[in-house]
């Protein structure tokens, strides 16, 4: 099936009528193009170089998930499909298929970690409400590999269905696929920058779970090799705690959930338990496009911990009135620490790949508030 869906793709990838259905759905569904935006109250409080936001948090359904979903789901169309699965972390690549789904006349099952159905309820009830079925898998440490596995084997069990996949993981041509239907980031980023600035940016910082926001991000960039290309993944507690998900930093090369990459492994050869106060960057294994990156030294890969990436949500709330998705606040974290020592004609694109207001309940937490009865 794994063909099956391949030459799918190569077939419709250039094709004029597919590419004008999804341009329909981008523009006028999902809200595209999204702003590159100068967060000017940022820049002067960090003082250095100018920031840039992308704002794939102005997507429909509130991330840039969007994106690779309506692409997948209008091949599914092509193919005749109408049953589709998923797998999700922090519930957005399952809200993002469950409005597809619901679109498009689908039947959708979303699997989802039992430990994310409780840290992102919101989101698990906003898939039932347009009709999708949510299953709360309890296996391991009941997050987004567990939940990756039980849509794996709930795709074996019925191979009719088509597998919408969430991130720039997995088997090919699923990074292949999730790598072009997320490049309209960096498409769009290189246009906006080039008309407002007369320059491309110095560094382009994005957030790394599986990889997709950040391979969409960079993607346009690759050849341009004096742009610095930064990856954030989760520190969690820290690197030198076992309560982190910095794939890259720590991990080394294995399979993964159909695909060769770097992950993190126990010494018995078993995949790590990860930890991350963001439920979209609890991955132990990261998209095999960003190995080779890593390998090529195209592209750098840093860690941001729990509270540098709650400091940033804080900050970038309280300066620019954005509130940010906890993912993305690693990023944020990242041109924190950076921006200052650049100088002030210097330019970082930040993406911003989703909104904060699903992880409300989460830093409220984190700070020790209740906002809840
Ligand atoms: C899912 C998600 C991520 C992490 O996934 P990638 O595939 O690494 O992009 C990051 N930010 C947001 C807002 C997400 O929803």
């Amino acid at each position: 099936m794994l063909d099956e869906l391949e030459s799918t793709f190569e077939q419709y990838r250039n094709d004029p009528d597919f590419l004008k259905e999804l341009n329909f759905y981008l523009h006028d569904y999902s809200g595209r193009e999204t702003p590159l935006y100068y967060a000017e109250s940022l820049t002067k409080h960090l003082g250095g170089a100018k920031i840039y936001l992308k704002r794939e948090d102005l997507n429909h359904l509130d991330s840039h998930k969007l994106n690779n979903v309506l692409g997948q789901i209008l091949l599914a169309k092509r193919m005749g499909k109408t049953r589709v699965i998923a797998e999700t972390g922090a519930g957005q690549h399952g809200v993002a298929t469950a409005a597809a789904a619901a679109k498009f006349g689908m039947e959708c099952d979303v699997y989802m970690g039992a430990e994310d159905v409780k840290r992102q309820h919101l989101n698990v009830f906003r898939m039932e409400m347009m009709g999708a079925r949510v299953h709360s898998v309890t296996e391991g440490t009941a997050t987004l590999k567990e939940a990756v596995d039980a849509a794996f084997a709930a795709w074996m069990s019925d191979l009719d269905a088509f597998y919408v996949l969430g991130s720039a993981v997995g088997p090919h041509p699923y990074p292949t696929i999730v790598h072009e239907f997320q490049k309209i980031i960096s498409v769009e980023s290189r246009r906006q920058i080039l008309k407002k600035e007369g320059l491309l940016p110095d560094t382009v910082i994005a957030c790394v779970g599986g990889g997709s926001n950040a391979i969409g991000a960079f993607s346009q960039y690759v050849n341009d090799k004096e742009v610095q290309l930064i990856g954030v993944e989760a520190a969690g507690h820290g690197i030198n705690t076992n309560k982190h998900a910095a794939t890259m930093t720590k991990g080394t090369v294995g399979i993964i959930d159909g695909m060769k990459t770097i992950s993190l492994f126990e010494e018995d050869g078993s995949v790590s338990p990860v930890y991350s106060i963001s439920a979209g960057l609890d991955y132990p294994g990261v998209g095999p496009e960003h190995a080779f990156l890593k390998d090529s030294g195209r592209v750098t890969y840093v860690a941001a911990t729990d509270d540098e990436a709650v400091q940033a949500l804080l900050l970038l709330s309280k300066k620019e009135g954005i509130i940010p998705a906890i993912e993305s606040s690693h990023a944020i974290a990242q041109a924190i620490k950076q921006a200052p020592g650049m100088d002030k004609k210097q330019i970082i694109i930040i993406n911003l790949s989703g909104r904060g207001d699903k992880d409300v309940a989460t830093i409220a937490d984190y700070l020790g508030e209740k906002i809840t009865e």
